[in-house]
């Protein structure tokens, strides 16, 4: 039979080197003769070594930069964040001082204290979900992907830009599409591309009549990749805008650092997806600016698991 196998040779003078062999019997004039072929392949395999181990350090690099930037929208959020906790924080002290007052008082029973111990464990949870917000985006992982539903990474992140909506005055709508495929993404990620894009929207409504919002929505697009929609009521882009906004350090902001829509495409591009960004038009004026996230789905043998995320790296 024929054979082929991979092994190391060593040349005379001592170097190690990768050889492909095959091994084949072949008749020749009432002979069998074995014919052997061996393929020096040291330079594709060093080739082939180096164009992955380039690839790693392009894929750490983009997480750092990632995190960096998660780091400084957190930053950026702060000040939302500490009223955000401040307020289940500022209720729990309430409600304990009057549960204090309370028990001074001989006649007081547990069901006139249960009611109130449960508004403090709601405020205490609504503070820790908050926390465990944060959280994910502040802690340095490594970047794994899961099969997720595309409408619970918008909810879930819609929650954090909430904070950063009530800042503005604006209010966040969502509008989920129904039995959307499952994505294989690191959410983390993307839900850091979409917390990106919300914000950018509510800065650019500054000054807008009141009353208008960003929306976000979700859909299922013909060639059955899975779409984000990030729509604000701002002034949109001009024709300059939509050649530069996605090169690094293009900023149009005082203290804007022109990362975040640079960083967002090479996170949805390295996800196998697209990220556009076009014009909103209503009676063929521009009325804000609009982004689109294309997501391929997952494969189709991974839809089937029924919990909600699923880690597969
Ligand atoms: P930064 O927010 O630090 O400026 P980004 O990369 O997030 O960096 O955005 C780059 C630029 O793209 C912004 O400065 C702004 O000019 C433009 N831009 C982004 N989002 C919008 C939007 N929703 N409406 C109008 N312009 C936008």
């Amino acid at each position: 039979e024929p054979q082929y196998f991979y092994w190391h040779s060593r040349r005379k003078g001592g170097a190690v080197i990768d050889v492909d062999v095959s091994l084949k019997a072949i008749k020749l004039a009432n002979r069998t003769i074995l014919l052997a072929t061996l393929l020096d392949i040291t330079d594709r395999r060093r080739a082939e070594l180096e164009l992955r181990r380039a690839e790693q350090d392009i894929s750490e690099q983009r997480e750092q930069l990632a995190h960096v930037s998660r780091l400084s929208t957190m930053g950026e959020m702060a000040a939302g964040f500490a009223h955000e906790v401040n307020q289940p924080l500022t209720a729990i002290n309430t409600y304990t001082q009057g549960l204090i007052r309370m028990m001074s008082n001989d006649n007081i029973s547990c069901d006139d204290l249960k009611p109130i111990l449960i508004k403090v464990s709601q405020q205490a949870l609504r503070a820790g979900e908050i926390i465990r917000h944060l959280r994910d985006f502040v802690y340095k992982r490594d970047a794994g992907h899961e099969i997720v539903d595309c409408n619970q990474l918008v909810s879930d992140v819609v929650k954090l830009a909430e904070v950063e909506a009530r800042q503005y005055d604006r209010q966040i709508t969502v509008s989920l599409a129904d039995s959307l495929p499952k994505l294989l993404v690191d959410p983390v990620q993307i839900k850091q591309v979409i917390l990106n894009i919300v914000k950018n929207g509510l800065e650019a409504m500054e000054g807008a009549v009141a009353g208008l919002g960003v929306t976000v929505s979700t859909a299922l697009d013909d060639i059955g990749e899975v779409r984000i929609y990030v729509e604000d009521c701002g002034p949109g882009f001009s024709e300059g805008d939509l050649l530069e906004i996605f090169n690094p350090f293009y900023t149009t902001k005082t203290n804007g650092m022109g990362m975040g829509l640079s960083i967002s495409q090479s996170i949805i591009i390295a996800h196998g997806g697209d990220l556009i960004a076009e014009n909103k038009e209503l009676n063929g004026e521009i009325a804000g600016a609009r982004f689109i996230i294309a997501l391929p789905r997952a494969e189709t043998d991974c839809q089937d698991y029924n919990s909600e995320r699923v880690a597969v790296n």
